[in-house]
């Protein structure tokens, strides 16, 4: 199966032709951890999850890298903040944001480099940009020079001409172009003891270069794929493509890809304008983790998508009525289905068309049950809504115990220990029916 996806590079659908035969290797810009993520970051990582599983579905294998950002001027700040230090900091919020993408079902990637494990990495980019003259240095940091990077701000189609006219003579100490930015950042007070020794001056990286440095090193100079929210295109990804392509001489990555907002009351989800949802706040509210995948899964990933509880209730009550079409018998997987699927997720990730075509399947009156189960389940490894073939319930043998010595005393018509025994069977968590059949008993 071929892929298709949708390069912001090129502004175009483009084929997927990974540059390690049938190993695809892509580049996810992953979370700050100082503080809860919210329902729109998370949205991201849904992103990439179904990339990360159309591609196998497809048969190619993945390494896939997710960094973790856990030192800038914001992780710094809050340890401050919470009296903690930046490690014990970012540790708690990485935990907390790794349990909410398995509450997501997310494939957690393989690989989740630290900043703070790739230092030396980002030191030796900075003295080599300094050689060549991509970089300078001013008195509080060293920065890079985007005059002389050919092609800068080609992939967010930057007008450079607004950077030329706010161009301003400044001694060698200032920045030469407002546009410059921040390579590594020399120690101030407010940094306390969070520095690092550098040819260049004690300080810490800037947040561009340490994405640049943890990909080139986990994946290589050229990666297949690089991924991020569309806030990401300028400037953190610009300013990755320009140091990066400065150090290398060679394209950083082949292909670019972006996911839309998730919006509240038509804005942004954003800490900055108060309007943020968690994760934690949704399971409070007893819905289902899931519930918000398939919510998402409902847009396309190039689409912005808004968000209101009602959406997320008709998302609940529609993924509980698909997993009823799953019923314990799993026959075989209908092929011309099948197909329609590959055809649909294979066109850049097309979610909103692959629910629609698994409610075809679902209300398809021609398909055996254990077909239709088989064929979902088989949407289920790309969708990944833990759609789970119903378990007969196992009933443990101490409970069946219980149950036969209640019959005999109901047949005895031992009313009283009847009752006694009912209430010891409730109080271990299973329930008895008194049906025309007999007894049935399941768990509370
Ligand atoms: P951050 O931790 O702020 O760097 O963001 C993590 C990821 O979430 C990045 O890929 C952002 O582009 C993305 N993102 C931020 N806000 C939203 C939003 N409202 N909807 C969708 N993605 C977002
Ligand atoms: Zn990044």
């Amino acid at each position: 199966m071929d892929v298709a996806l949708f390069n912001t590079f090129s502004r175009s659908l483009e084929k997927l032709e990974p540059l390690h035969d049938h190993e695809v290797r892509m580049y996810h810009c992953g979370p700050t951890v100082y503080d809860y993520a919210h329902i729109g970051n998370l949205r991201a990582y849904i992103s990439c999850d179904i990339l990360r599983r159309t591609l196998e579905y497809a048969g190619y294998s993945v390494k896939q890298v997710m960094n973790i950002t856990d030192i800038d001027d914001k992780t710094i700040k809050r340890s401050h903040d919470e009296g903690l230090t930046l490690s014990e900091l970012t540790k708690k919020y990485e935990a907390i944001f790794l349990a909410d993408l398995r509450h997501l079902n997310i494939n957690v990637p393989e690989h989740l480099p630290h900043a703070t494990e790739h230092i030396a990495g980002m030191i030796a980019i900075i003295e080599k940009l300094l050689r060549d003259d991509f970089a300078y240095k001013t008195d509080d940091g060293v920065y890079f020079n985007i005059a002389k990077s050919k092609g800068y701000g080609a992939l967010a189609e930057l007008d450079l001409t607004a950077v030329t006219q706010s161009r301003i003579a400044n001694d060698e100490y200032d920045k030469k172009n407002a546009r410059d930015f921040a390579l590594w950042k020399f120690w101030t007070e407010d940094d306390g003891e969070n520095v690092f020794d550098a040819s260049f001056g004690r300080g810490r990286p800037g947040w561009h270069i340490e994405c640049s440095a943890m990909a080139i090193s986990e994946l290589g100079e050229t990666i297949d794929i690089h991924t991020g929210g569309v806030d990401l295109l300028f400037p953190h990804h610009t300013n990755e493509i320009a140091q990066s392509e400065a150090f290398t001489g060679k394209p950083f990555a082949k292909m670019w890809l972006h996911n839309e907002f998730v919006m509240v009351d038509g804005q942004k989800m954003s800490k900055s304008l108060g309007n943020i949802i968690t994760l934690r706040t949704i399971v409070e509210k007893d819905f289902s983790p899931l519930a918000y995948r398939y919510f998402v899964l409902g847009a396309h990933y190039r689409a912005k998508s808004n968000f209101t509880w009602e959406g997320l209730e008709g998302a609940e009550t529609a993924l509980a009525r698909l997993e009823s079409h799953i019923g314990e018998e799993i026959g075989k997987i209908n092929e011309s289905y099948k197909k329609r699927f590959e055809e649909i997720i294979s066109n850049d990730l097309d979610t909103p068309r692959a629910l629609a075509l698994a409610w075809e399947v679902a209300k398809d009156a021609e398909l055996s049950n254990a077909d239709k189960a088989a064929t979902l389940l088989n949407f289920d490894r790309v969708l990944g809504l833990s759609l789970s073939p119903k378990q007969k319930e196992i009933i443990p043998v101490e409970i069946e115990a219980l149950v036969r010595t209640r019959e005999e005393a109901r047949k005895n018509k031992d009313w009283k220990k009847s009752d006694s025994l009912r209430t010891e069977i409730n109080s271990l968590g299973y329930e008895i029916l008194d049906t025309e059949e007999g007894q049935v008993v399941q768990r509370f």
